[in-house]
Parts: C-alpha cells; structure tokens; sequence
C-alpha cells in the first residue's frame, strides 16, 4: 500500500492548521517532554515564531532507563494541547501502549510512534484503526524494508495518513553523534514510497550545535520537513537537553532552513 507502484502520487496530510508531504515543507518543534502548563505554552509560542505549525512533546515517555523521568501522562496532554491551540497549531506525542491509544488520541492531532515502539505490531495494529495520523520513527536498528514493513501494519488495518521520520540508527560509531543520521534515507524513501518523509535532526546527533547543519542536509535530501526539539532551559530539561535548541538557535535555524527550502 505504502509503495510507489501502488500509489504514483504523494500522499498529503490534511490536519486543520498543516499540510504533511506533497510540495509543503513542515515545521514541527517543541520540547521532548511535557514539563508543566506553563513551559509548554511557552515552548508553543517559540515553536510558531520559527514557523512550526505542529506542536511537539512527549506525555508518555519511552526512557532508556525506568528512573528516569517518565512524562506526564495525561495531565501533559492535555497542558499540550491547550498550548497547541492557544498557538493555533496541531500536535504530534507519543503513543506507547496499546490501551491508551482511545485516550491519547482524544488530544492529538499525529499519533507519534517512537523508535522503540517501530516494531510493536499491536500498537502499529491499534494506531491503524484510527483515523488519526501517525508519524512513524524508524527504529535505531531498522533497514528501509523493516520501516516501510512497520508502515505497512498501519495502512493494511485502514489508517493512511502515516509520515516517515527519519531519526538516526546505532551505528559503530557513535562516539561523537548520539546515533548516525541516515540522510540517504531520505531520497530512498521518497522514491520507493509515496508517505512523506520528515528529518528529526535532533535525535540524530544528540547534539544541539549539530543539529542546524543537519536540518540543513535533510532540506537538500529532500525531506518534506523537520521534527525539532527546544527548550529556554537546556541544562535543566527533564529528558534530551544535550540535543535542545534554544530560542535564538531554533530562530536561526528555521529560518536558514526555510531560506534553503526557497532555493529548491
Ligand atoms: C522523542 O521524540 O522524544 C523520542 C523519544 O524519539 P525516538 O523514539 O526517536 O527516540
Ligand atoms: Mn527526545
């Protein structure tokens, strides 16, 4: 379903205040965690300054390890989606377990799926009844086929608004870069499917002064937009502070971002 054979077209995401794939370039930005009412407001109005129309944080969060902290929960959608509207943009969290599928998709505009999640085919089974959107991260070990595979669970169940995004993958050397960011990806992608396909630079390099040349690569590689994470905080962000954009930063690199999207 997800191929190009079987659809010659891009697919185009319709939400209320973005458009995902086709021609449009999409800004998404936001923290990594929801961290309280008042920051994720914040982290909204910073997001829309630099042109992102999709509002990013995670409510529910898939950590390395089960002390450190672990969202919200359903407080922090809701603290998201009122940020989100005040802003008048759309919001992307992750979903991570079957039975609350109903419950986040009451706040969401995209169901994301993390990369630890790419192959939990009774989540990507359950998103897929939806009729919700989903932005499906390719997995730190995943080839192309095993992504385009995960997308395949969605679609086959009726669900056909699905982007890709690109993340990273563990590599053997990931000394410098929190993962290796796969830029040939993105063309590949675009060829071999007809779902758009987003860069997420931030998780890529776990580095925030890499994360501007990086979202500058995934532009020329063609990617139909970005996944960005910020914070006015970084040193004291609940989770992937490394990797967080301030304000300034995350202004300077939309707008070289949108300025290199112009040229193409
Ligand atoms: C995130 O978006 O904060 C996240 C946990 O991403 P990933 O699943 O790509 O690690
Ligand atoms: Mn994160």
């Amino acid at each position: 379903l997800g191929s190009r054979q079987f659809q010659p077209e891009d697919t185009v995401i319709e939400l209320p205040h973005t458009n995902i794939g086709g021609d449009n370039f999409t800004m998404m930005a936001g923290p990594c965690s929801v961290e309280s009412e008042d920051h994720v407001r914040r982290m909204a109005k910073v997001a829309k300054a630099g042109g992102a129309t999709v509002l990013r944080g995670g409510a529910f969060k898939p950590r390395t390890s089960p002390y450190s902290f672990q969202g919200l929960g359903e407080a922090g959608l809701k603290y998201l989606r009122e940020a989100a509207d005040e802003s008048d943009m759309d919001v992307i969290t992750e979903v991570m377990d079957v039975p609350h599928v109903d419950m986040v998709g009451q706040y969401t505009d995209i169901f994301q799926i993390g990369a630890r999640n790419m192959q939990n085919f009774s989540l990507l089974k359950a998103v897929g009844k939806t009729n919700i959107a989903v932005g499906l991260k390719r997995g730190m070990s995943a080839t192309l086929d095993d992504l385009l595979n995960a997308a395949e669970y969605i679609a086959s169940e009726g669900n056909h608004n699905i982007f890709l995004i690109e993340r990273g993958i563990r590599t053997f050397d990931n000394k410098y870069t929190r993962n290796t960011f796969d830029l040939a990806a993105i063309p590949v992608l675009r060829q071999l499917t007809h779902y758009p396909v987003i860069a997420d630079p931030s998780h890529a390099v776990g580095e925030w002064d890499l994360v501007t040349p990086m979202a500058n690569a995934a532009v020329a590689a063609g990617a139909q937009g970005e996944i960005v994470e910020i914070h006015d905080d970084p040193a004291h962000a609940l989770s992937d502070g490394p990797q967080a954009l301030k304000p300034k930063t995350y202004l300077e690199m939309t707008r070289e971002v949108f300025a290199l999207r112009k040229t193409m």
